[in-house]
């Protein structure tokens, strides 16, 4: 597992934003880890056209805290 740490994409509200939020996706907001083979979308309106995917661990400017369920 990956510790995921403020301002990474596992704790983004765009990460995984294209799609329902999945139980994994809350367990990652909520413990801060994440398995190191998950990718996800990021939503991002800048980043969504090119369907960027990221990883738990990868980081923008475009982060913004997600709201742990
Ligand atoms: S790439 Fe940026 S906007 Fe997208 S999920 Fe990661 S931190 Fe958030």
């Amino acid at each position: 597992m990956l510790e995921v740490k403020d301002g990474q994409c596992g704790l983004c509200a765009h990460f995984g934003e294209t799609h329902a939020p999945t139980a994994q996706l809350t367990k990652i907001r909520q413990q801060h880890e994440a398995p190191e083979t998950l990718l996800d979308d990021c939503g991002h309106p800048r980043h969504a056209s090119l369907h960027l995917k990221v990883t738990p661990i990868a980081k923008c400017d475009g982060f913004e805290p997600a709201k742990a369920a």
